[in-house]
């Protein structure tokens, strides 16, 4: 509740050190334990994910969190073959050393195989950049019978698009660097959980790890997320219309959104995403011709990353992921759809 002549926005506290004479058991201390601007933006996070969260100062901080908080050595995991690039060369590079290992699988064939032997299986769903999907619930029943948590990686759908932790996920982490803070202006994750054992460890490793969200950061993903759902709404809508009109065009193939019919994720997506995202992938013949597409197309940024309120693509093999030359990821954003829908047209219209 607010008092008579306090600000309406939330106040920004930036601070290392609190006043703390004596005792300071129940209050701030040091920047480093606990800060009211992140307790702001936890807030507002756990009640959309419905679970408590702890907020990170990146999307792979949050994922450093969960392995180095969760993991010891001898445990093997299992991650997504054809999701977030960096996700696999953390547990390769920083993993392995400390004598955990892991195993990849591709996300649409996530369930075969099982998961005996292994302590925690991630998923990405739809993944990024492929946009194929697996069953959360099949894969937390699986998981949990073999002994092993899952954690799932909600990035590319928000708590608005999907909610993991309804379907038996242990772990829910996102980069709220993308669609939650939607103004491309800061880098932010978090990671939610139902088991106040996960959220004990993870918020432990923060402290004493020390990778804490900047205030101000805490701030701007806290202004991010009171649109959220307007944004993540018109960003879907137009998504539906963009991912309809493109069908059929001649300079395109391997056209991938959730929510068309005829793609191999459509039922799956039906059956446990509110939404079908703003995602949407598809080759062109060349890497010159993704690259003319992209840089030609007026209300099109060239960048990496998504989410944001503009509309931007990025050719993925520049980031090494596994795919053609020619394969664009388009993130849609909060343009007016026909504005959008032209621009995009006339700039596919001149490679065909
Ligand atoms: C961007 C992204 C991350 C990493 O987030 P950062 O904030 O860049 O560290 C993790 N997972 C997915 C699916 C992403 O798209």
């Amino acid at each position: 509740m607010l008092a008579k002549g306090d600000p309406i926005p939330l106040p920004l506290t930036m601070a290392a050190i609190f006043h703390t004479p004596g005792d300071a058991a129940g209050s701030d201390e040091y920047g480093r334990y606990d800060n009211p601007t992140w307790r702001a933006v936890e807030h507002m996070l756990a009640h959309l994910e419905g679970a408590p969260c702890v907020g990170f100062p990146s999307g792979m901080a949050a994922i450093s969190a969960v392995f180095f908080a969760l993991l010891k050595a001898g445990d093997r995991i299992l991650l997504p073959a054809d999701g977030y690039h960096a996700t696999r060369a953390l547990a390769d590079r920083f993993l392995k050393p400390f004598g955990i290992t892991y195993d990849v699988r591709p996300t649409s064939s996530f369930l075969d195989g099982g998961f005996d032997g292994y302590r925690l299986a991630f998923v990405e769903t739809p993944a990024n950049p492929g946009l194929d999907i697996c069953d959360i619930a099949a894969v937390a029943e699986a998981a949990h019978r073999a002994g092993a948590i899952l954690a799932v990686d909600n990035t590319t759908m928000t708590p608005f698009g999907q909610r993991p932790l309804d379907f038996g996920a242990d772990i829910v982490i996102a980069a709220d660097t993308k669609a939650p803070n939607g103004h491309s202006d800061v880098l932010f994750g978090h990671v939610a959980s139902r088991n106040a054992d996960i959220i004990a460890a993870v918020s432990g490793w923060r402290e004493v790890s020390g990778a804490i969200p900047g205030p101000f950061e805490a701030w701007l993903v806290h202004r991010g997320l009171e649109t959220l759902d307007v944004r993540f709404d018109r960003m879907c809508s137009s998504a539906e219309v963009l991912a309809r009109r493109l069908q059929g065009h001649p300079a395109i193939s391997g056209l991938r959104y959730p929510g068309l019919e005829g793609d191999p994720s459509h039922n799956l997506a039906r059956a446990q995403m509110e939404r079908f995202g703003f995602l949407i992938s598809f080759v062109l013949d060349s890497e010159d011709k993704a690259e003319d597409f992209i840089n030609n197309c007026a209300l099109m940024q060239a960048a990496t990353s998504f989410g944001g309120v503009h509309t931007s693509a990025e050719r993925r093999a520049k980031r090494s992921d596994a795919v053609p030359p020619g394969f664009v990821r388009l993130s849609v954003g909060c343009e007016p759809v026909e504005e959008l829908w032209q621009a995009i047209a006339a700039s596919l219209d001149r490679l065909a």
